[in-house]
């Protein structure tokens, strides 16, 4: 075991052997044949793993997470439209701003924090007046709160409004149906449940998000705008380069990887990904049966509102932020609180990507929480 702590973080994460392998090799041409063909599977790939139909269109940028956010913001909405954002947490209200920002008058649906809205609520402030979309963060990584983005996407479609999920801290972890469930937006980037290094923004758009873009009366910014990178998009899957700004070339080369790691599971990619999900639930409940024995209390109100993806534990009493670095000093790092409201209060833990095959740091993960409680407490 090498004495680099085990990064437990929710994103980045500790990635495969394959895919830090590919990461490491060589950059290569935006316009290789090898380079042309990773680019081509992983947007194939993309559509797969996001459970998209064929004519929804993935795309592939270097960027952030908040990048795919921004890019989704400006290429679905127009400045004056009106948007329901339903609000868990400290991503909720950054889409919030980027939606101002865009011009949009933003109605929030919230609940207390590790709590999220019902689906009737939601459907209440959709009705109240004409709305362009709703934005909902699958899996806030403030609270670690899980929503139902199959209900959410049931009363959008009933109701005709385009939907767009934040998936950063949920897509390859959580299920996801994109096509089924008929959601218009599902974006993430590449340090999360993918399972890769950061640095690249993954969406898929569907076909009336991407009209919704045709019919916008001012183009978004040029890096942002989808017609822009939809050639280029559209030309590697045939196995053809193109250009418009460089793609992370070596990042691309690892997504392959990762992707195809995916979706080896089965032949089939559905039960592929069901295999992902389900395995990413099983760590998740070893995660929660460890801090319910440690006696930790969830952010997440119910077992049903709680991530795959990652466990959002607060502090045992009179304990604070001093148990994040006694975790470290035994070699496990894990993430202090974010939501705004009570930071103070929690930490958290990733259990998302290789680490769901990896038995072994789990336990030493669970371990270092369990003696630096423990320890901590003592010194109560
Ligand atoms: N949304 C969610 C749910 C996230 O967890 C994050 C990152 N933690 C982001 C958006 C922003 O992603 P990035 O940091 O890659 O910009």
């Amino acid at each position: 075991m090498s004495n680099r702590p085990l990064l437990m973080i929710p994103g980045p994460i500790e990635v495969s052997d394959g895919v830090s392998d590919a990461a490491a090799e060589a950059p290569r041409s935006h316009v290789a044949p090898d380079f042309v063909e990773a680019m081509g599977g992983s947007l194939q790939a993309m559509r797969h793993v996001w459970r998209a139909g064929e004519d929804a269109q993935p795309f592939i940028l270097a960027g952030s997470g908040s990048l795919a956010m921004d890019m989704a913001t400006w290429n679905v909405i127009e400045p004056g439209e009106r948007v329901v954002v339903v609000n868990t947490g400290f991503f909720s209200d950054r889409s919030v701003e980027m939606l101002h920002r865009r011009g949009a008058h933003v109605t929030q649906v919230s609940a207390e924090p590790g709590d999220a809205p019902s689906i009737d609520a939601v459907a209440r402030a959709l009705d109240e007046r004409p709305t362009a979309a709703l934005f909902a963060t699958h899996v806030d990584t403030s609270t670690g709160v899980r929503l139902d983005a199959e209900g959410l996407c049931r009363i959008a479609r009933e109701r005709n409004v385009l939907t767009v999920f934040d998936g950063v801290c949920a897509t390859g972890g959580e299920r996801f149906e994109m096509d089924t469930w008929g959601a218009d937006v599902y974006l993430t980037a590449s340090q999360k449940a993918i399972g890769l290094p950061p640095g690249l923004a993954l969406l898929v758009a569907s076909p009336r998000a991407l009209e919704r873009r045709r019919a916008l009366s001012a183009p978004p910014p040029m890096s942002l705008d989808w017609l822009e990178w939809l050639p280029v998009m559209t030309a590697y899957e045939a196995r053809r380069p193109s250009y418009f700004a460089t793609p992370a070339t070596t990042l691309v080369w690892a997504l392959r990887t990762g992707l195809d790691e995916i979706l080896s599971a089965d032949t089939d990619p559905g039960t592929a990904m069901d295999a992902r999900v389900s395995a990413h639930a099983t760590v998740a409940g070893t995660f929660r049966a460890a801090w319910r024995d440690m006696g930790l209390d969830l952010v997440p109100v119910s077992e049903a509102l709680a991530a795959n993806t990652l466990s959002a534990i607060r502090y045992p009493d009179g304990i604070g932020q001093e148990l994040v670095s006694a975790i470290k000093e035994r070699g496990v790092v894990v993430a202090p609180g974010l939501h705004p409201e009570f930071k103070d209060r929690y930490f958290r833990v990733g259990h998302m990507g290789d680490i769901i095959t990896r038995p072994a740091d789990i336990s030493r993960c669970i371990d270092a929480v369990r003696d630096a409680v423990q320890a901590t407490r003592a010194e109560l």
